[in-house]
């Protein structure tokens, strides 16, 4: 469904992933999981559209997708923090992204009640960012990213600005999202605790390589390198 093609990104001598290699299938939530520096956001920010790779293809369903501009790859995204306009409404932080698509105000209000209930934020629609918590913040923006129903949904550490508590909870709202909605999911995290709890598969990056990739218990069980044993069983 989402190819990720042998992407190779330089910034000058520095090697941020080489040879990155990965299928997603649709419907599937899959978290790269990794040390700081591995190149987890690299790989995200080029399936974005954010950067282009040096070298290597993404494809989405059979198509190469490196010429769309980002805004045209109907791709949602959220981040670790900062990501609401400050000086918009829940609302119209929410119906950005059908405003930049034309649509009209009928059809932009009923979507984004359903975005705001979706999140379990009903009601919040008058609410500025700033007078809402944390975790708050994080749901608006995950409903920001999914109010146009985009095939694929990134997300690069949007809980790690958030205490343990919270964390859980937009865990638990996340998985709930992705089995309501059926988007396809690729989300990044160096904590092992949350990729085994959230993900259908992990892509263990290190030093801009893939070691393994499979399913939480399939890395435990037969880990296929020192690094994978020692980073995943970390959370044991
Ligand atoms: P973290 O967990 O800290 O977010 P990461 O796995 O997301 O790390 P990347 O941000 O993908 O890592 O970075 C991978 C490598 O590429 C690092 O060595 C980083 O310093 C380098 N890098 C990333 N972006 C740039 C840039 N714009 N210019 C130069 N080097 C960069
Ligand atoms: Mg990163």
């Amino acid at each position: 469904y989402l190819h990720i093609d042998g992407i190779r990104k330089t910034f000058g001598t520095v090697i941020a992933t080489d040879h990155v290699q990965l299928t997603i299938e649709q419907g599937e939530f899959m978290t790269f999981l990794g040390p700081s520096g591995s190149g987890k956001s690299t790989t995200l920010y080029i399936v974005a559209g954010f950067q282009d790779p040096t070298a290597g293809d993404i494809t989405l369903r059979g198509q190469s997708i490196l010429n769309t501009p980002s805004h045209k790859r109907n791709i949602g995204m959220v981040f670790q923090r900062y990501t609401l306009f400050p000086h918009l409404s829940v609302a119209e932080n929410i119906a950005f992204p059908l405003r930049v698509r034309r649509m009209n105000r009928a059809d932009i209000d009923d979507k984004v009640r359903r975005a705001l209930a979706l999140v379990r934020l009903d009601g919040f629609g008058d609410r500025m960012p700033a007078r809402m918590s944390g975790g708050q913040q994080q749901r608006v923006a995950l409903a920001r990213a999914l109010v146009y129903d985009p095939p694929v949904l990134l997300m690069d550490e949007p809980l790690s600005a958030l205490d343990k508590k919270l964390r859980e909870e937009i865990q638990h709202e996340i998985r709930r999202i992705h089995q309501e909605t059926g988007v396809t999911i690729l989300y990044v995290t160096h904590d092992q605790e949350e990729a085994l709890r959230l993900s259908d598969r992990i892509a263990v990056f290190n030093q801009g390589r893939i070691e393994q990739v499979g399913t939480g218990p399939q890395l435990y069980a037969s880990p296929a390198t020192r690094f994978v044993a020692d980073f995943v069983g970390d959370s044991a």
